[in-house]
């Protein structure tokens, strides 16, 4: 008999978390499970702002699909999706095409412009692992080329958003500036950080949360404009403006790290599935509007809490619990049973790292600061490699200094 195909697009936290718990219940006799990533490698991508800041190495964040699946019961195809074909049920890959019975589309998000001129052309954003290489390596040319001498020259490294990308980045940054002004002989005066939010810092947390970090960061030298956005990006800087006031300003900068957008992959919206910003809205039991054997999770998700009507934000803890949820109802479903489960998310706490030795965040409902917070950051990430490949991957990619 044909078993039924479950394809499952991204190799990300949901994907990952998908795979894991459908290899863990399905016998290779039960049903046909592909998991298809662009790359061979999965990038853990929480740490990303580690390797911008040149913190830590590409191949410490870096590990094989195949070290976490089960290729028995999992085949793994390394190709790119390029489009989606609900009504065909399949998908098109660079270079072959997929048929499915089931499908879970995983493939997280892309930079959101917000329809601000210039970002897309001029700025770097730390979406992926080459374009955080990419910072890295940019920064250090930046100091490496800096010549010195006039009054007014300057190495100017302008931020956008302070949410929790912008602002872990911050921190990364600035515990590396001591060390990049040494090597280049560069005076630290000289070096200026400045960060533009339009509203306050880490808007997902109480103010005194963001005031936290904010105080941390202008302690290691941030300056930070806030009620402010940036209007324009230039190859030589930023127009900037204060909310609701047309007077403008330049910033000379030859560093833009773009922090403050996430929309979803364009595959989905070119795939007839209704999107805002690139990501759709999903059932309570995760299916996108319309679709019987569609899923949607993660970064091209909105699931919108009940409660007060907002939708989550997106993050590895909600990628990886929908995953779950995911797989469970996809059990379901081969079981025949219509009634799938509603996904209901337990949000354990979110901590922002404001570098190496300092945190900030909330913890089952609690507010956590400095080392406390710290500590409970690496707790998180390890649970999150514990989640996708058990004690193997915490043994091997882990953050074991928990101290
Ligand atoms: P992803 O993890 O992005 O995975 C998507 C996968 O799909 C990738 O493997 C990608 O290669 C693949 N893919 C994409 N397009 C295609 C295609 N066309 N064909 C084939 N494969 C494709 N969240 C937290 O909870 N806590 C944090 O502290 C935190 N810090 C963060 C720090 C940074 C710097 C960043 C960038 C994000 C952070 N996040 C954090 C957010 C978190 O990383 C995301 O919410 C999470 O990765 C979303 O998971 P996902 O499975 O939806 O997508």
């Amino acid at each position: 008999m044909k078993r039924p195909k479950i394809v499952i697009l991204g190799a990300g936290f949901g994907g990952l978390m998908t795979v894991t718990k459908l290899q863990k219940e399905l016998d290779v006799n039960e049903a046909e499970i592909v998991l298809i990533n662009k790359d061979s490698h999965y990038y853990q991508k929480t740490w990303f702002h580690q390797v911008a800041g040149s913190n830590m190495t590409l191949s410490r964040v870096r590990f094989d699909i195949k070290d976490v699946i089960d290729s028995n019961k999992v085949q793994f195809i390394h190709d790119t999706v390029i489009e989606i074909k609900p009504e065909e049920k399949k998908v098109m890959l660079e270079k072959i095409e997929v048929h499915y019975d089931y499908l879970v589309v995983a493939v997280g998000g892309e930079v959101g412009t917000f329809g601000i001129k210039g970002i897309k052309e001029y700025s770097l954003s730390i979406s992926s692992a080459s374009a955080a290489r990419h910072i890295n390596n940019h920064i250090e040319g930046e100091f490496s080329n800096y010549q010195g001498g006039e009054k007014e020259d300057k190495i100017t490294i302008v931020v956008g958003g302070a949410g929790l990308t912008g602002i872990e980045f911050l921190g990364e940054l600035t515990d590396r500036l001591p060390k990049l002004c040494r090597q280049y002989k560069v005076d630290r005066s000289k070096v200026e950080i400045i960060c533009v939010q339009s509203s306050f810092a880490l808007p997902i947390f109480e103010h005194d949360l963001g005031q936290y970090a904010v105080n941390t960061l202008e302690k290691k030298g941030v300056q930070f404009r806030f009620e402010t956005r940036i209007r324009e990006c230039l190859p030589d800087g930023v127009i900037i403006g204060k909310n609701g006031e047309e007077a403008v300003e330049k910033i000379h900068a030859g560093t833009i790290i773009w922090a403050a957008g996430v929309r979803g992959n364009s595959i989905i919206e070119q795939a007839g599935i209704q999107v805002t910003e690139g990501r759709v809205k999903v059932n309570p039991d995760l299916r996108a509007p319309g679709f019987e054997n569609l899923f949607i999770i993660g970064d091209c998700s909105i699931f919108v809490d009940e409660k007060t009507g907002q939708p989550y934000p997106p993050t590895a803890q909600i990628a990886l619990q929908q995953g779950t949820t995911c797989a469970e109802n996809i059990l379901s479903l081969l079981s025949k049973k219509t009634k799938l489960k509603k996904f209901e998310p337990n949000i354990r706490g979110i901590v922002c790292a404001l570098g190496k030795e300092n945190a900030v965040g909330v913890v089952y409902g609690n507010k956590v600061f400095g080392s406390k917070a710290l500590f409970m950051k690496k707790m998180i990430d390890n649970r999150a490699l514990y989640m996708i490949g058990r004690s193997s991957l915490i043994l091997k990619k882990g953050r074991l200094n928990l101290f």
